[in-house]
């Protein structure tokens, strides 16, 4: 599915988030993903497989 999930990058995912958002940043990864939704800044962590199943696709990459 996802090779690799890096802090930074942002995804879109396949159920709006309730403010209208539908994009969200990684903020930590490990065995829980935490993300941030780019329009209301709230922050969730996801299991790893849970964030994969509700992703659809990677807008951007991580800045390194
Ligand atoms: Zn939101």
């Amino acid at each position: 599915m996802i090779p690799e999930i890096n802090a930074g990058e942002v995804y879109r995912m396949r159920r709006r988030h309730p403010c209208g958002g539908w994009e969200w940043r990684v903020y930590r990864t490990g065995a829980d993903i935490g993300i941030e939704c780019l329009q209301c800044g709230r922050r969730v962590m996801l299991e790893r497989r849970k964030f994969e199943s509700r992703m659809k696709a990677r807008v951007s990459l991580a800045d390194d």
